[in-house]
Parts: structure tokens; sequence; C-alpha cells
């Protein structure tokens, strides 16, 4: 009996395994991660490629399948089950990470093993074929979004395979694809919580131009409130630097990693101090707004939209941002 909730459709095709196997070039050095081997079709196949397999499953029934399965045989010295939710378990070293996957955790395993160190070669994973087209589309593409852009942030994504339903016992709903993820080496270094609150910005209504997203009432306030919460600190900042005789731009630093770890306290106690010291708010907003504008003016963004950007160019606008002291973390 299958757990619907654990996703789990067994690959029944035993080609489609073996193409799987095959498009994913595993060298046999290869330390191998599998996520969710269920009862153990591609393991085999995994174990035959490569030299270790690490293979991460939930449901204990399927990890006692799996271990009787292999028991006895020639490969059984060089596979390693560890038993719990991938998302919750500490990854080891791995050179390929091979999965099919229950759909519902797509999304925070993709970023668990991007942000994994040190970066692996390349993974293939069998994802829904919608949430396999996000992370390929390209700009002007109708599933070009937020998605596709934090993973090419991070790694080259390339469509290896379309799966349809029938491969798989029980069937599920949806068809599914199989892609390879590479990891970019070196890694587009950006902040984290930055980079984050910018592109949930830009791909707030994807479709409209940045200059109508950027002159938006609350986009601007939030914008504007981070301005002047930074530049209350580096005021304050600045006046204990003249006593202590350190660098400015040391302390600035550390003030933006202060501000991103506790947001709110930093956040309250700015706010008070902007009341005594800002009185005309309303000609403050107007100004503010020109200097926002002024951004996507310098770098021709105004009429551009965030569905046919390039992850290039969103690197250069938020560069463009940081550099006229607008932040978005
Ligand atoms: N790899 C097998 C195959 O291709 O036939 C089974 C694939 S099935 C779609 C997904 C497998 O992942 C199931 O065995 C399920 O128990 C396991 N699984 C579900 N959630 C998991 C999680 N959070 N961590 C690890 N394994 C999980």
């Amino acid at each position: 009996s299958f757990h619907k909730s654990k996703g789990q459709h067994i690959l029944k095709n035993p080609m489609l395994v073996d193409t799987i196997v095959q498009k994913s070039g595993i060298k046999s050095t290869d330390t191998i991660l599998e996520i969710g081997p269920g009862t153990g079709n591609l393991t085999k196949k995994l174990l035959e490629a490569g030299k270790l397999v690490i293979a991460v499953e939930v449901d204990p029934r399927m990890v006692l399948e799996l271990q009787r399965r292999f028991q006895g045989t020639p490969h059984s010295s060089r596979l390693k089950v560890i038993q719990g939710d991938v998302l919750k378990t500490e990854l080891p070293y791995f050179d390929i990470c091979v999965a099919n996957i229950p759909y519902q955790i797509s999304s925070p395993l993709t970023f668990k093993l991007l942000n994994h160190q040190p970066a692996f070669r390349c993974a293939i994973i069998m994802f829904q074929r919608e949430f396999a087209m996000r992370l390929v589309a390209q700009p002007g593409d109708k599933l070009y979004c937020r998605l596709t852009v934090n993973t090419q942030l991070l790694s080259r994504v390339f469509h290896l395979l379309k799966v349809g339903k029938n491969n798989f016992r029980p069937p599920p709903k949806v068809d599914s694809s199989v892609v390879r993820i590479e990891p970019r080496k070196p890694r587009i270094e950006v902040k984290q919580k930055e980079w984050d609150g910018f592109l949930r910005i830009c791909f707030n209504r994807k479709n409209k131009t940045l200059g109508a997203i950027f002159r938006q009432k609350n986009v601007l306030s939030l914008l504007e409130k981070n301005y002047k919460t930074l530049q209350a600190l580096n005021l304050s900042v600045g006046n204990k630097d003249a006593e202590m005789g350190s660098s400015r731009l040391g302390n600035a630093n550390e003030v933006e990693t202060m501000e991103m770890d506790d947001d709110d306290d930093e956040d309250g106690g700015a706010d008070d101090e902007m009341d005594v010291e800002d009185g005309d708010a309303e000609g403050e907003t107007s100004e503010f707004k020109n200097k926002v504008l002024a951004v996507l003016k310098e770098g021709n963004f105004e009429e551009k939209r965030s569905s046919k950007l390039k992850l290039e160019e969103f690197l250069y606008l938020l560069s463009l941002f940081n550099k006229a002291g607008i932040h978005f973390s």
C-alpha cells in the first residue's frame, strides 16, 4: 500500500530507469545521493553505475524493503541508507544527486541542494512537468517567474526528458519531466535578504512595467522606511566613529548585518527617531520617489517588465539601487 502524502509513485518502466541513469553521466568513482529510493528500482542501477549510493528515505517500511532487496548482493556494501526526511537531514558529501521525489518538496529540496557545500557536479531530478518548465524558462516565456530567476542565480538547468503519468504506479495526476541542475561555480554572490526582497517586489506583478511597480505607494513607503532606517543608523554609527576613530565603511557593513538579523527592533527604534527629525513627511516622500525613479531611468528600466528581464539585468538593477542607498531588507 502506498502513501499518497509521501508522494509514493514507483517507477515501473525499466527502460525509463535506464534512460535516466544514462543521462545522468555517472562516473564509476561517483558518490551518488539518492532521495526517495522507495523500493529501489533506480537504486539498483545507480549501484551498478557509481561507487557509493547514499539513499535518504523517510518511510521506514521502504527502508526495510530496500535493505532486504540488496542484502547479500555484491552491491550491499556500497549502499548506505539514511532513514529520515531529506529536508531535515544534514546531507553528506556527494558528487551527483539523482532523485524521483514527492512533488510537494520540489522547491525546498531544490534550494537545499543548491545551498549545499561543497557544490556537487549535477543533480538529475524528476519534477512535476510545470515545475520543471518553470526552472528552465527563459525571459519572455509564460512560466518565467521568481522561482526561475532564483534557481538560475545559483545554477544552470536543462530539460532532459518528458515522462508521462503512466510510467508510475500508481500514476500521479500530472505529467513529469527530468531536469539536470548544475550549480554555478563560482557562485554569484548576493546578499540573500536583499536579493529576495528585491525579486519579490519585481515579481509582485511581473507583467507591469518596473516604472509602475516602483511607483506603488506601498513599495515606495517600504523602501523609504529602509532608507531612513539605514541613514539614521549610519548617522549614529558615524558619531561613534568620530569618538572611536574607526573606519566608517567597516561600521556601515556591520550595521547592515545587524539590521538583517533583527529587523523588528531596529525598525521600531529608527521610526521614533525619524518622527522627531523629519517634519515634512509629504515633501520627503516625493523626493524619495524621484530618487527611486532616477535609478530606473539611469539603467533604462522604467518601461521594462520583470517577465522579460534576464538574470544579469536583475543583478544590475539591484546594484544601481544599492549604489543609490536604496535597500530591500
Ligand atoms: N525512487 C523510487 C522510484 O523511482 O520508483 C520511488 C519514488 S516515489 C515518487 C518518492 C519516494 O520518496 C517514496 O519512497 C517516499 O517514501 C519518499 N519520500 C517522501 N518524502 C520524503 C522526504 N521528505 N524525505 C525522503 N524521502 C521521502
